[in-house]
């Protein structure tokens, strides 16, 4: 079709917004049009204007329009496709539940806005901070919009457990399909090699060295952010730019037949994660709908690492309870 896309992203003078603004403009979705909707607070729509004025300057044959704003009524109206970036990091001395207090606020008011005025067939991804927890409060506040058009990214993640398992195995990260990441996209998150696949053999079988993935592969993924925090000076924006681009094609244009992804989706109950939670699973999508994979088999350490996760989930859930949010 030739009727833009209308695009919506929060937080977009942020780090990953400008990485991620460019890469939409530039087909990071496929061919069709797209129009960006650009959500800011007040403070930062000055740089926002920057950043438009460089958007122009690329002149992006692809890029029909750009708006920007600091009212999500504005800005959602007639989205088709919204990625939720922006959210409040956790400052100096902030408690866990000053943090979900915060982001709750902006998005309980960001699902209540998408319900009132986006597209019949908005797809909505969450990239800000706890985006599990902030996807489950957009959810609940969306009223009239179906909980599947909600998801939160766990593809940084994913592609993160696909680089280390090619390094490991001296593979290419085209022979790699079906790693999956289980969840919350936090420290407890659990990437599982034991399904994934590397040129059609069984990853655990090629890697064959438990060690590594209980002391090297799993930390590794969980914890690259504060790595790459670490070595960088300030945290990973380009690869969560790409992750959620990657996330957003595949959920609109559907997976290859051979192969699934990570998305955190709210739980049926699949592999006993308690139905209404949104957490990571393997999916595959098709016509911008997804489905959970089904009947893989889950191993004694898998149960105990996708329960630790998901028992983390369930707390946050309990927490913005509690606090009213949803
Ligand atoms: P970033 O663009 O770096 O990050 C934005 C969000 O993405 C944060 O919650 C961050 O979580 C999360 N994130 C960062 N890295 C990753 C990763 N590797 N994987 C998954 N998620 C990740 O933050 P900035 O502070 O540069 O920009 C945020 C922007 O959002 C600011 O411009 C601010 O004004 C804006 N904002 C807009 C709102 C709105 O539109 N209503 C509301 C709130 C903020 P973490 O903190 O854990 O790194």
């Amino acid at each position: 079709s030739t009727t833009p896309l209308k695009v919506a992203v929060t937080g977009a003078a942020g780090q990953i917004g400008y990485s991620l603004l460019f890469r939409l403009a530039s087909g990071a979705l496929g061919d069709r049009p797209i129009e960006l909707r650009l959500l800011e607070i007040e403070p930062a729509l000055k740089a926002l204007e920057g950043v438009v004025m460089e958007l122009d300057d690329c002149a992006f044959p692809l890029l029909s329009g750009v708006e920007i704003g600091a009212d999500p009524t504005k800005i959602f109206d007639g989205v088709n496709l919204a990625l939720l970036v922006g959210a409040r990091p956790r400052g100096p001395g902030m408690e866990r539940g000053d943090l979900l207090s915060a982001n709750g606020a902006i998005f309980t008011a960001q699902g209540k806005a998408l319900n009132e005025v986006a597209a019949d067939d908005v797809r909505i991804g969450v990239t800000g901070n706890p985006a599990n927890t902030n996807a489950l409060i957009a959810m609940t506040n969306a009223v009239d919009i179906p909980n599947e058009r909600f998801s939160a990214l766990t593809r940084l993640d994913h592609n993160r457990a696909i680089s280390q398992l090619a390094t490991k195995t001296g593979a290419s990260v085209n022979d790699i399909r079906k790693m999956t990441i289980w969840g919350n996209h936090s420290a407890t998150q659990y990437p599982d090699l034991f399904h994934a696949e590397i040129a059609g053999k069984n990853a655990a079988e090629v890697v064959n060295d438990q060690a590594w993935v209980e002391e090297f592969f799993i930390p590794t993924v969980a914890k690259r952010g504060a790595a790459i925090i670490d070595a960088r000076g300030a945290s990973s924006a380009a690869s969560a730019a790409s992750a959620t681009c990657n996330a957003a094609r595949d959920w609109l244009n559907g997976t290859p037949a051979d192969d699934w992804v990570s998305m955190a989706v709210v739980s049926d109950g699949s592999y006993g994660v308690p139905e209404g939670l949104i957490s990571s699973f393997p999916v595959t999508t098709k016509d911008g709908d997804w489905k959970i994979v089904q009947g893989l088999e889950i191993s004694e350490f898998s149960r105990g690492r996708i329960d630790a996760s998901v028992a983390e989930l369930a707390d946050e859930k309990a927490a913005v309870t509690e606090l009213g949010l949803i």
